[in-house]
Formats: C-alpha cells, structure tokens, sequence
C-alpha cells in the first residue's frame, strides 16, 4: 500500500487535534501534534522565567530539551505535561516563541524525523506549506471566530479551567494575528490543500468527509 501522510494546518481551535485523533484511529495512523511541541517550549521558558523575546536564551534551552509525543500525551524531559500545555498562560505565550525562525527550524527537522517512513497525519500551521510538502492530502481546517472561541471555551469548562468566554476571543484573535502575520511560514492555506469550514458542521461529518477525501487520494 502506498504510504499516507496527511497534513492538517488552520487557525486556533479550528477542531483540529480533535478531528485528526479520530481520522488516526479509524484509518489506524499516528497522529503528531506539532502545536504542543510548540507548547511544550514555551513551558519550560516560562518556568524558568525567560523572557519569550530571548532568542539566544531560548534556544540554549532547547538545545538542552527533549520532547517526545508518546501515545497521544506529550513529554517534557520525561515528565507528562499533556494537561499543562493547554492552559491560558501557555496558550498567551506560545504564538511569542513559535516565530522565533531558528525555533522552528529545529522543530521542523524533529516533526519531519517524526513522520519517516510511517503513515502519519500531522496537524500544525506550516505542515502543508513546510513540513510535509509532499504530503498526499493537505487539509486546511477552518471556521469562524465565534465558533472555534465557543469549542474552546467549553473545552476549559470541563476541565474545571476558570476563563471567560472573551478571554478566550481574545486570545484565539490574538494568536491568528501573530501566526499569521509572523515573517516565518505564516499561517496560510497552501495552494494545493483543500478548504475545510467546520463551522456548523458535527465532529462526525467533518471526520466522514476527511476520510473520504483521503479514500480518494
Ligand atoms: O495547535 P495549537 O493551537 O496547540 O498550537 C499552539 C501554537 O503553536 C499556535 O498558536 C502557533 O503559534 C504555534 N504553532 C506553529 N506551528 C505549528 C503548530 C503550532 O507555529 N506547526
């Protein structure tokens, strides 16, 4: 059989994780969320108190940082930090540090390592235009602001996370800008990814009409 790699990209709490998890499990492939490795960076600068800006600090200690997805939770020098990744203070600071081009370079060359040789689908902001370029099926995930706010904001609710729903606009905005508008691989729908808008879509029908383009190739 001929290998699959399915790249995923599209702004904050687009359904993205959530989709490709499911896409993984029903079409039995690994699935690699590149955002929390992101994520998992932007924990350690902030527990050690490193400014976000700080290149030269920052990548000293990423030099010093092993990050690893194992079985759906995510790794920080052996300790599971997959709960502490996604809290606000994490998500306000991420966007800082994922600009950071030499940042990225060595994330990408970790994700790219990730993917060899297995049938994977990675979801991300730069995986159909950077990271897998060869990927069979590039997806570019979407819906509206108020929307993807509201899926997060129920998400923070179950977990017991105390925000307010504009918080949470906030920051998703917030995030777009800064990802988007970064000099690096900015978020952007690359020219062969077909356009998903989930907006007002069922998780089930979004992750039916993946699997069917997929089935297609
Ligand atoms: O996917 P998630 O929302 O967890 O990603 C967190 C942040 O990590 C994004 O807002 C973005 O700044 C950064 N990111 C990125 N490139 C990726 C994945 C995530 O810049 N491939």
């Amino acid at each position: 059989m001929e290998s699959i790699v399915v790249a995923v990209d599209g702004p904050a709490g687009a359904g993205k994780s959530t989709i490709c998890k499911l896409v993984a499990n029903k079409l039995n492939l690994e699935y690699i969320d590149t955002g929390a490795m992101y994520r998992a960076l932007t924990l350690k600068v902030l527990n050690k108190n490193i400014n976000v800006n700080s290149v030269e600090e920052i990548m000293n200690i990423l030099g010093n940082t092993k990050i690893d997805l194992i079985n759906r939770s995510v790794f920080l020098d052996g300790k599971d930090v997959s709960d502490e990744i996604r809290t606000p203070y994490v998500s306000e600071n991420v966007s800082s540090i994922a600009k950071i081009s030499e940042v990225r370079d060595v994330l990408v060359k970790m994700q790219r390592d990730m993917a060899n040789e297995k049938n994977v689908i990675m979801d991300g902001r730069d995986i159909g235009s950077r990271v897998l370029k060869n990927a069979t099926l590039k997806i570019f995930l979407t819906a509206s602001v108020e929307e993807r706010a509201e899926r997060r904001y129920k998400e923070f609710k179950n977990k017991g996370i105390l925000v307010s729903l504009e918080e949470v606009i906030r920051d998703i905005e917030e995030r777009d800008r800064v990802d988007s508008t970064r000099e690096v691989t900015p978020l952007k729908r690359a020219e062969d990814a077909v356009l998903v808008d989930t907006t007002g879509k069922s998780i089930d029908d979004v992750v039916e009409e993946i699997i069917a383009l997929i089935k297609r190739g």
